[in-house]
């Protein structure tokens, strides 16, 4: 029977498919007791798990062939190692469940791997890979990870961290739907990036059956379990009028009375360009390029393969602009070499420039790749740092792009509420800023933006991010200079308006979005779209703000 849930729609669109789970770690089995009669069904029970996982391993090798193909049966003779085995039927002999004992011998094998030389401590990975696929299998859990499917599917996770989605197959995923996460976490930004539909912070995620069918509606936040043929015939419908609405609205952005308002795209590195081209983005708002950083865990890349990604993000947008940001790590996108493992708050610990500038030789690499990748291109670039908090921070980012020889507008993220309400000090150093609007309503609200209990007070309409926004862009027009926004509440189409209303300069987002903004601020006047923000600032809570913005807009 058809049963409705409903969440925060994050990216829009339709999607209709198969559940499959993102498997969490497995976690480590209780170690409790069994009687010793229980034991040949225990040691049974385990050795088809790990003949199981074996083919499966193998079956994957044929079908990805090649160098895949090698490691996946490397695997599968790991797990059918005869002396694992022998351990862990031993083990089970003496009272461990399957699981515990697999768990355990694994540990074992593990810590004898890890102290054998580099060659077979790089190996430490798959064995614990394999360990994982055992023991889920024995507990009948989801594998961990990413699902293994060759069939498109709606992923479901509790939340997705940026070093998951570097495993997903985008050509598999239909859409997402997430326990946790709100409006800006990185499973809506993702969801944006790769123009699928998404829904978060949907109590009850985790327990949709793995292999059900759903339809999730990414703009309404309604996701349908097992939905009639009538609501998949009616969601797809309206799914394809509203793509037909969008594709008639081209050009450069702009307001119907012809207020320039440039949309440009949100990107995370090369691979996300060709979307941003095709949705006509103007240039590039926001390269987020902590991207590049999450190959390795223990180092920076190289000069030359920042150099090579940067390049080709510039090339793509000969005449246009792009604003690089700086490495934001830490709190939300932690990198082993230079996060703090032991803040107690890592949110309001040393991330963003903080991290840069205890870190200078790694933002001095950057800068100068990022100056060698511009050469003798005719792009206008421009440098921004995340999380500057006053007029200090912003001097010292100026002076280490100076100091690099770039040939650049240096700019600040406005992230911070010390820096929206400082900002006319902060613009005394840089030449614009760009607001960030999710760490902005974290920041201003309290509210851990990973965290989907607390998603109400993420919400981008908030009357106080409004005035804050408001305060940033007044700033920044009193000092001659532009502010734009390159958070996701640029993505809302309704709000996109309001921004602009409130006197942002430029609108930065997925490149998905793109097509709808455009769309919607194409309809209204800049008068409109100032009278709608005036008309939300004077609300006092985020539905309201929504409400009486949409009323303006429609002449209600
Ligand atoms: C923001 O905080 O709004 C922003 C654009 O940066 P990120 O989402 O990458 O933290
Ligand atoms: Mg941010």
């Amino acid at each position: 029977m058809e049963t409705t849930l409903r969440g925060v729609g994050v990216s829009h669109g339709v999607a209709i498919g198969e559940v499959r789970h993102m498997g969490t770690a497995v976690l480590e089995p209780p170690a409790k007791q069994i009687p010793t009669d229980e034991a040949p069904r225990e040691q049974s029970r385990a050795r088809q798990a790990v003949e199981a996982v074996a083919a499966d391993l193998i079956a994957r090798g044929n079908l990805a062939g090649g160098e895949a193909q090698a490691v996946l049966e490397a695997q599968a003779m790991m797990a059918q190692d005869p002396e694992l085995m022998a351990d862990v039927e031993r083990r089970i002999a003496v009272g461990s469940t399957a699981e515990r004992a697999v768990y355990d011998a694994f540990a074992a094998y593990r810590a004898l791997l890890a102290g054998a030389g580099e060659y077979l401590a790089g190996r430490v990975a798959d064995l614990d890979d394999v360990r994982n696929r055992i023991v889920a299998r024995l507990l009948g859990v989801p594998m961990p990870g990413v699902p293994d499917s060759d069939e498109p599917y709606v992923l479901i996770a509790r939340d997705l961290a940026p070093a998951d989605t570097a495993l997903l197959d985008p050509s598999l995923v239909l859409g997402f739907v997430t326990e946790e996460g709100g409006p800006t976490s990185h499973s809506a930004i993702l969801a944006r990036a790769m123009g699928v539909p998404a829904v978060v912070a949907l109590p009850g995620a985790s327990e949709l059956a793995e292999g059900s069918v759903v339809a999730v509606d990414g703009s309404t936040g309604e996701v349908f379990v097992d939905p009639s043929a009538e609501k998949r015939a009616a969601l797809e419908a309206a799914a394809a009028e509203r793509k037909a609405a969008l594709a008639a609205a081209v050009g450069p952005g702009a307001t119907s009375d012809g207020h320039k308002v440039p949309l440009l795209a949100n990107v995370g590195g090369p691979g996300d360009v060709p979307a941003a081209v095709e949705a006509g983005a103007e240039g590039v708002g926001l390269f987020r390029t902590e991207f590049l950083f999450l190959d390795d865990s223990k180092k920076a890349p190289s000069e030359q393969k920042q150099v090579e990604a940067y390049r080709k993000v510039l090339e793509a947008f000969p005449q246009g602009r792009v604003v690089v940001r700086v490495l934001d790590a830490g709190a939300d996108k932690p990198l082993e070499f230079l996060t703090p493992a032991d803040e107690p708050n890592p949110a309001l610990g040393v991330r963003g420039l903080r991290t840069l500038l205890d870190h200078p030789e790694v933002l001095r690499t950057q800068l100068q790749a990022l100056a060698k990748a511009a050469a003798g291109l005719p792009v206008y670039l421009e440098v921004m740092a995340p999380m500057v908090a006053d007029r200090t921070d912003a001097k010292a980012f100026a002076d280490a792009c100076r100091e690099a020889g770039l040939q650049a507008k240096f700019g600040a993220m406005v992230e911070i509420p010390s820096a929206a309400l400082r900002a006319r000090s902060i613009l005394q150093e840089v030449e614009f800023l760009s607001l960030g609007t999710n760490d902005l309503a974290q920041y201003t609200f309290a509210a851990d933006r990973q965290v989907g209990a607390v998603s109400r007070l993420q919400d981008p309409w908030q009357p106080a991010l409004l005035d804050l926004v408001a305060l940033a862009a007044e700033s920044a027009k009193a000092e001659g200079k532009s502010c734009g926004v390159c958070g996701e509440a640029a993505s809302d189409p309704l709000l996109a308006c309001v921004l602009t209303g409130l006197g942002v300069t430029s609108l930065s987002m997925g490149a998905a979005a793109i097509p709808y903004v455009r769309a919607t601020l194409a309809k209204y006047t800049l008068a409109q779209c100032e009278r709608a923000a005036a008309a939300a600032r004077a609300t006092d809570s985020a539905e309201d703000a929504r409400r009486a913005a949409q009323a303006v807009l429609s002449g209600e």
